[in-house]
């Protein structure tokens, strides 16, 4: 197996008993070494590539774990990930990674324990995610209206999701407002947050005669958040998970190449709706005034020139 191993991953570290916590201080070696079926933990792999957290592969007996930490924060964001991964793996369509398990860590920070997946090439299954993303639309469905059982965060920005049944209120309020009210604050920016208050109160008509019904949506689908598995399917990681507008999805297709296959696959399930364009449009200035947020003033003028599209 360690041939094997090192087929695939960087040099990993062997650990023996005294380079390591024992499993009684470390709740991540305590979880795999007993709910998770391992007697052994042979290696651990860093793997990098993640923006926030510390990610890591823990190869046992039983087969290789996939674990992030995160030295700062308690569990909260690690809860909601695993929270989203569970709802979007319910509907049995498209393949996410299964959260096994979140918690703090003894001092201070937190953990996330799931599967590992292999990744492998993923340039054949545009088609595939495009069918597989609107059946998980479909399927992931809720009567309790617009919103998630938790909050949740969109890069680092909080992201709220208190249940609501109104589709226009809730992604006036708890979306682009939130977000322009943020804008202020963080810049004061008055003239983004005058003229996007005036966009929110055209967001009714915008959408009159529009039906909209709650689906779940992974929130966050951009091209670091796609990838495939060794035989191809499709695998989308990393989720900001909430019922909302099909169309919200496509927010942040600016980053995500979809390509025609994609979306030919992915609106013979979801049909396409008279509007659509304009309303990504809006969808998309959501994430775009979130990188202004997060990102600095290189996003300001993309969220301006929507806005100036509607008001
Ligand atoms: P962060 O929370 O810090 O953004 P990511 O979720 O981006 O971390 O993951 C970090 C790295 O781990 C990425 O390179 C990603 O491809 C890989 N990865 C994420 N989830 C899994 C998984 N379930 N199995 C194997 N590798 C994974």
């Amino acid at each position: 197996s360690e041939a094997r191993v090192n087929q695939y991953g960087p040099p990993g570290e062997l650990i023996p008993g005294a380079a390591m916590a024992s499993a009684e201080s470390d709740p991540v070696r305590h979880w795999i070494t007993t709910e998770g079926g391992a007697t052994q933990i042979t290696r651990i792999w860093p793997i990098g590539g993640g923006c926030i957290n510390d990610a890591s592969r823990y190869d046992t007996d039983v087969g290789p774990f996939f674990v992030k930490i995160n030295r700062n924060e308690g569990p909260s964001m690690f809860a909601a990930e695993q929270a989203g991964l569970e709802a979007m793996h319910n509907t049995g369509t498209i393949r996410v990674p299964r959260p096994y398990k979140v918690g703090p860590l003894p001092r201070r920070g937190s953990y996330i324990i799931m599967e590992y997946i292999q990744f492998g090439a993923s340039n054949r299954s545009q088609a595939v995610l495009g069918e597989q993303l609107a059946e998980m639309h479909l399927k992931g469905s809720t009567d309790r209206g617009f919103g998630f059982h938790m909050d949740n965060t969109i890069g680092s920005t909080p992201q709220h999701n208190p249940w609501t049944k109104d589709w226009v209120e809730f992604f006036r309020v708890h979306r682009l407002g939130f977000q322009l009210s943020l804008a202020q604050q963080q810049y004061n920016d008055q003239d983004i947050y005058v003229k996007g208050q005036r966009l929110l109160e055209k967001l009714p008509e915008i959408f009159s005669g529009v039906h909209v019904q709650p689906v779940l949506l992974h929130g966050d689908l951009w091209s670091g958040n796609i990838s495939a598995d060794v035989d191809g399917n499709p695998v989308i990681l990393d989720p900001a998970c909430y019922y909302g507008h099909s169309e919200a999805e496509f927010g942040m297709s600016w980053c995500a190449s979809f390509s025609p296959s994609f979306y030919n696959a992915y609106f013979k399930v979801i049909p396409k709706q008279p509007g659509f364009e304009t309303r990504v449009e809006l969808y998309k200035l959501y994430h775009y005034l979130n990188h202004y947020n997060l990102f600095g003033s290189g996003y300001r003028s993309s969220c301006m020139s929507i806005i100036k599209q509607f008001v």
